[in-house]
């Protein structure tokens, strides 16, 4: 609801993120730019360590799903066969006293609940941006910014069935940007104007919707409990048939417990054959599939898994986000899973002396050839520990004296603090077998 205070948690969240480098406010010497974020040196390695991990769970690691990369820009009948120009609204109601505007389904009662002011009657807002191609700011070259990823998927799905050679069931996944003029965004990166989806439509015989539309919410279950989620704060939301898109026949949502209540993270959606059928209505073209081994020609059904990277590095960042007490202090990290840390490893020569550095150098070298590495010498060893912690990495190197003597050093493990002493040529083995692979 509008006025409901956002706990203490996000703001703790919000201002780690800031001083450990990971979000920004954007255009912040201006003032900021609302419900927009820059991620810095630590947020950007996250966001695409999370990329990467869909990328090659829906890819790589299987034969039957194709990536794509589509133009943010489309051709704008798209939209109306889409079904966005038509639908894609939201109920938005203006207080005429403070003019602040909100959704109508998120005000409670008849007034302002800012400042108690009478409210218009609701209409309807769409949510895409729209924005003029060419020189010419006329009708005829208005051009939108994509609300979703999916449509790129399925305008351009026999571009790419056809030089893959994929048969169907199959799938095609995208990740890029996505952008909705939101009445209400807020909660840091939970909903803002512009971010990233990661969408996979996977084409199936209509006959088999219910069996893929089950395996698929199964698959994109695991995937949040593989990236290290709790699986205690996800649950399944059932869309009734009053909340249901005008697309879908039937969606499930996993939700997350956010510190401001339960909300969606993904959404799972047996979308039909729709798409492709407004596509063809307005297109004139053919979008049929003929099956090689039956020949049967028929328009597939989809089955669309709709994530966004940016709520998924927000649930990942407040599932990782810990405060204990470590002999009277309080210690604060985030305990990431190792395969998505932004930073794998940091590297402390224990003094700026010595020849320790040198030592420290080489080492680093030598990492930074397979990992995310931080060197670090300035402040006492237990205060760099702590700034590490706060950024998640997994483990910290420290070189001091005897690594002069006998070449080991030692490795403290985040969570635990529990320290190993190895020989330095076995480091890379060491990090690589506690990270794991993706
Ligand atoms: P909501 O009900 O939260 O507005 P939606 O049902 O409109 O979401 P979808 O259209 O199903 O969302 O989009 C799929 C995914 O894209 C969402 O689960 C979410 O992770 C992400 N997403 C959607 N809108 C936003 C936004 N404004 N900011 C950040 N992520 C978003």
């Amino acid at each position: 609801m509008v006025k409901k205070k956002a706990p203490d948690l996000m703001e703790t969240l919000v201002s780690l993120c800031k001083r450990r480098g990971f979000i920004f406010q954007s255009s912040e010497i201006y003032g900021g730019l609302a419900s927009c974020w820059d991620y810095g040196p630590s947020g950007v390695e996250l966001k695409k360590n999370i990329k990467d991990f869909w990328w090659k769970a829906m890819t790589h690691r299987r034969g039957d799903i194709e990536g794509v990369d589509a133009a943010i820009l489309m051709h704008p009948r798209v939209w109306e066969a889409s079904g966005h120009i038509e639908n894609f609204t939201d109920p938005l109601v203006d207080c005429k006293k403070c003019k602040r505007r909100f959704r109508a389904d998120d005000v409670e009662g008849e007034v302002c609940p800012e400042c108690g002011g009478e409210l218009t009657e609701p209409r309807q807002f769409n949510l895409m941006f729209k924005t003029y191609m060419g020189p010419v700011e006329d009708s005829a070259s208005i051009v939108y910014l994509r609300p979703e990823t999916a449509q790129g998927i399925y305008v351009n799905y026999l571009n790419v069935q056809m030089p893959s050679r994929q048969k169907i069931p199959f799938g095609i996944a995208q990740i890029g940007k996505a952008f909705r003029n939101e009445i209400t965004p807020g909660n840091f990166i939970f909903r803002s104007r512009e971010f990233e989806q990661m969408e996979m439509q996977y084409f199936i015989h209509p006959s088999e919707d219910e069996k893929y539309f089950e395996y698929w919410r199964e698959q994109r279950w695991n995937w949040y409990l593989d990236m290290g989620i709790d699986e205690a704060k996800m649950r399944w939301h059932q869309h009734g048939d009053n909340e249901l898109a005008h697309y879908a026949k039937k969606a499930y949502d996993i939700e997350f417990e956010f510190p401001f209540g339960w909300h969606e993270i993904e959404g799972i959606h047996n979308r039909t054959d729709f798409d492709l059928k407004r596509h063809i209505k307005y297109s004139g073209k053919d979008m049929s599939y003929l099956d090689p081994f039956t020949k049967e020609r028929y328009l597939p059904y989809i089955i669309e898994t709709s994530a966004g990277a940016d709520r998924a590095t927000l649930v990942v960042l407040l599932n990782a986000y810990k405060e204990e007490e470590v002999r009277g202090e309080k210690r604060v990290l985030l305990s990431l899973d190792p395969k998505i840390a932004p930073v794998k490893a940091a590297i402390f020569p224990l003094v700026k002396r010595d020849g320790m550095p040198e030592v420290a150098h080489r080492i680093e070298n030598d990492l930074r050839k397979h990992f995310k590495i931080f060197y670090d010498e300035s402040g006492a060893v237990g205060r760099r520990y702590r700034r590490m912690d706060e950024a998640g990495t997994p483990f910290c190197i420290t070189i001091d004296s005897d690594t002069l003597k006998d070449d080991t050093v030692t490795v403290r493990e985040r969570d635990s603090m529990m320290q190993d002493r190895i020989g330095s040529s076995h480091l890379r083995d060491y990090l690589r077998e506690k990270i794991g692979t993706y």
